[in-house]
Formats: C-alpha cells, sequence, structure tokens
C-alpha cells in the first residue's frame, strides 16, 4: 500500500495503469522474448508504436533518420509533457528467466539492460496522460519518445538534431535499476574518433626499407596519448581498440586503425583533450611516414540534472506503490543470493539506506538521490535531450538489490519480476507529467533552472557532419 493517498486525478492514472496491466506485461515480455540489438529492433518499436497509434496517438517513425526512432504524439496545444521509452537489447546476453545461469540461445541477444520494461512503463504513463486528457482532467499534449540505439552509441542525439525535443516543456525518463530514486547527477560528455593510417607494406624481412607501417603510428598515436593522459584531468577518460593492426607479422602493415573514446565531465574539456589526441594523430603520421584519416564518428554531452523535476518526482513515489507478492519475492530472492557480496554496489545508495538494503531481496522503498553533486563515469545519450528540454530522470526497482545492468541476473529480472517496478516507473512518470500540466509554476521553476545551469554553454550537436549511427554498430 502507498503511504499517502494520492490525489483523485493521480489515483485514475494509477487505476488506468492497473486496468491495463495485463496487456501491459504482455507487451514487455513479448520484447523481452524477441529481444533486438540497437538500430534492428524494428519489431520491438512496431510494438510500442502499435500500442500508441491504437490510442489515437499520431505517430511519426523514422525520426532523425534511425528507421526505429519514432515520435508519438496526443493532445491539443501546451504544455508539451514527454517521456522516452527505450527497447534495444544487448549482443549475446540470452538468458532464461531463471535462478541459475543459462541462455535461452548460446550467443543470441537478452535483455540485459532492462529496455523492454523501460519502453513499456514509459508508454503505460503515456497511456495513462491521454485517457486523462480524453476525460477532459488534464489538457495540453503528451509526446512519447521512442529512442533506439541506446546500447551502441546512442540514438537521441540524431532526434535532438532533428528538432523533435523542440516544443517540450519537459520530458520525464527513467531506467531499471535496483533501487528506486531520482537522479540529480550528471556524467561525462563524450567523443568518438576512428583513426586510420596508411602505409607501404613490403616484406618484413627482405625489405623492410621499402616499407611504411601503419601499426607503427598506432602505436606511436597510442603511446602519445598516454603520455598526455598524466596533463588532463583525472576525472577525464580516454580508451581506444585497435580495429586493424595488420595481416601478418611477415608484412610490414600497409593499413592500421584505431578506434578512440575522449570522455570529461564538461563538453568544452572533451573538445580540448579531442583536439590534443587528433594532433598526436597527425604527428605520429608523421613520425611514421604514412598518411593519417581522422574521423570523429560520434559526440555526446554529459546529464544536465534538473533537481526540481527530481524533488516532483521523489514526491510522487510516495503515492505509486510497490505490489511485490511473494512469489515474485521468492524469486527475487533466488537471483540475489546468486550474487554473491554485493557491498560493492550498495556503496552506491546513502549509508542511512544501506543497511535496509541488504536485508531484503527488492529494495522497494523509494529514498532521495543517491547521486547529488556527483558525475558519474558513463555516458548516456540522454545528455543530449537534457542540454535541449528539463528532464528529470530516475531508477526503479526491477532487480534484486545490487544486481549489475548487463548481467545475466538482469535478463532474468526482466520478463516478469521487473513488470512491477516497472508499473511503479509507470505510476511516477504519470503522476510526475500530470504534475507538469497543472502547474505552471512547476514547469517555470524547471525552465528557469534549465536556463541558469545551461548559461555558460550554448548547446551545439555533437554529431560531426555526416554522421551515421549505422556505420557505428556495422564496423
Ligand atoms: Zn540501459
Amino acid at each position: 500500500m502507498s503511504e499517502r493517498e494520492p490525489e483523485s486525478l493521480k489515483q485514475t492514472l494509477f487505476d488506468t495503469i492497473e486496468a491495463e496491466r495485463g496487456r501491459l506485461k504482455l507487451i514487455a515480455r513479448d520484447i523481452w522474448e524477441n529481444p533486438e540489438v540497437a538500430l534492428q529492433e524494428s519489431e520491438s518499436s512496431e510494438r510500442l508504436q502499435s500500442a500508441l497509434r491504437e490510442e489515437g496517438f499520431e505517430v511519426t517513425a523514422g525520426v532523425g533518420g534511425i528507421e526505429t526512432a519514432f515520435v508519438a504524439r496526443y493532445g491539443e496545444g501546451t504544455p508539451v509533457v514527454g517521456t522516452m521509452g527505450e527497447f534495444d537489447a544487448l549482443p549475446g546476453m540470452s538468458q532464461q528467466a531463471k535462478a541459475e545461469r543459462e541462455p535461452v540461445e548460446v550467443n543470441a541477444p537478452g535483455h540485459g539492460c532492462g529496455h523492454n520494461l523501460f519502453g513499456v512503463g514509459s508508454l503505460a504513463a503515456a497511456i495513462a496522460i491521454k485517457r486523462s486528457i480524453d476525460r477532459g482532467d488534464l489538457s495540453g499534449s503528451i509526446v512519447f519518445f521512442g529512442t533506439p540505439a541506446e546500447e551502441a552509441g546512442g540514438g537521441k542525439m540524431y532526434m535532438v538534431r532533428n528538432g523533435a525535443f523542440d516544443d517540450v516543456d519537459a520530458v520525464i525518463s527513467w531506467h531499471p535499476g535496483w533501487y528506486n530514486a531520482p537522479g540529480k547527477g550528471s556524467c561525462l560528455a563524450v567523443d568518438a574518433f576512428d583513426f586510420t593510417f596508411q602505409g607501404e607494406t613490403s616484406h618484413a624481412a627482405a625489405s623492410p626499407e621499402s616499407g611504411r607501417s601503419a601499426l607503427d603510428a598506432v602505436q606511436l598515436l597510442n603511446t602519445g596519448v598516454e603520455f598526455m593522459r598524466e596533463h588532463i584531468s583525472d576525472a577525464a577518460r580516454i580508451h581506444y581498440v585497435i580495429h586493424n593492426g595488420g595481416s601478418a607479422a611477415n608484412v610490414v602493415p600497409g593499413e592500421a586503425s584505431v578506434e578512440y573514446l575522449v570522455r570529461a565531465p564538461e563538453r568544452v574539456e572533451v573538445e580540448r583533450i579531442s583536439e590534443w589526441v587528433c594532433d598526436i594523430a597527425a604527428a605520429a603520421a608523421q613520425m611514421s611516414r604514412t598518411d593519417l584519416t581522422a574521423t570523429k564518428t560520434s559526440g555526446m554531452y554529459g546529464v544536465l540534472p534538473n533537481h526540481t523535476l527530481a524533488d516532483a518526482i521523489r514526491k510522487n513515489m510516495e503515492y505509486a506503490d510497490f505490489p511485490l507478492d511473494d512469489e515474485r519475492e521468492k524469486f527475487a530472492a533466488e537471483l540475489r543470493e546468486t550474487l554473491g557480496d554485493v557491498e560493492d554496489s550498495l556503496q552506491y545508495i546513502p549509508e542511512s539506506e544501506r543497511e535496509a538494503a541488504r536485508e531484503v531481496a527488492m529494495f522497494t522503498r523509494p529514498i532521495n538521490a543517491p547521486d547529488e553533486g556527483q558525475t558519474g563515469s558513463y555516458s548516456t545519450d540522454s545528455g543530449d535531450v537534457s542540454w535541449n528540454v528539463p528532464l528529470g530522470r530516475f531508477r526503479a526497482a526491477t532487480w534484486p538489490v545490487g544486481t549489475p545492468a548487463h548481467s545475466w541476473q538482469a535478463v532474468a529480472a526482466g520478463r516478469d519480476l521487473g513488470t512491477v517496478g516497472m508499473e511503479f516507473a509507470a505510476k511516477t512518470i504519470a503522476a510526475t507529467l500530470a504534475d507538469l500540466l497543472e502547474d505552471p509554476e512547476l514547469r517555470q521553476q524547471a525552465r528557469a533552472e534549465f536556463e541558469e545551469r545551461s548559461a555558460d554553454h550554448e548547446y551545439e550537436s555533437p554529431l560531426p557532419e555526416g554522421a551515421d549511427p549505422y556505420k557505428l554498430v556495422n564496423r
């Protein structure tokens, strides 16, 4: 039972979500059973689109040049509020819904990040808001953003560049996890590069003097970057992988390529470091007498937090109940058992909450934002959304305490256990979107905070000219 009685509008939203529970769970399960990886998630995308079309939403697919990206809109005029749903799976993560490691199909994809729940939780909220608009309880417009390819470089930046978020007052979004809390933190901005060097092949023993090694250039670049690392901020992250280092040891490599990711808390810092890395690449080509093709392939912003929206989300979490039954709790306990020691994960939540979390399989009680003032060492394509519209984010408990994302336990929980947290998320989103539609002061406050936090930097799409998400996935 919820700790507080929600006002009647919110109760109506919750009733709608509960009335649709069976259908929503079925969609989440269908997507779980047919896991599709980034940019190939056509059936998952269609599953969500058709549910929205049935409700009367106007659906535009293929947004920003991505076939599986879509925008679904309902209502008339302002205010305009939105929510986002992801639905892509992870390669190789296939796992049955049981408490031991056993794939449905070896090496097949699986929903290791709970995106089957993510998409449907947000869908449920959008439908509830739509029905309240129909009843005349709310006025304005609701937009559902179907955001693909989160696991493979991101799709939201392309939708942002396409103007999809331009007329939206605020967006509320969530992500599966093992606790219920709003997010007040940020994360790292990122740039991605491909450096390809062209040299001359020759017999490495008989005539090395006629060769020019492209692999030497890659190694000089990597070595140069290792020396640079001391002179950039501790919070920055640079990592690389060699995609092509030549073909045989007795052939001087005529072509070699390396992929780089450059991350830092601030966009300007990423750009500064990226420029330095590109200079080192050019110098490596000079040193090795090879030719360089440097290509920026992608980029993202870090998340701009919005405490106004986080607080509104936190308040609504108290209204949304978390109806975990004995059977699911038992399965959660079995799954949790397989995780072993989860103390490292527990460090993420405030110390005052750890004892309570230690004692349960599912940590259902909402907690305050655990990440205020922190910059997480990850990047997300939600960053670009947050620089274009006030974005409220939270996590909902779909997995047992301490479950890491991208683990087989996360996949196992996503088929059924996680649908309880999904419903909690749907109610939290719906209630917060209703607040935003009803309360001009809340909208204004969220906007004012957004303006203040983004005042020092004008957003410019970090995507390079001609960026192609399909190329990144299929390389
Ligand atoms: Zn995810």
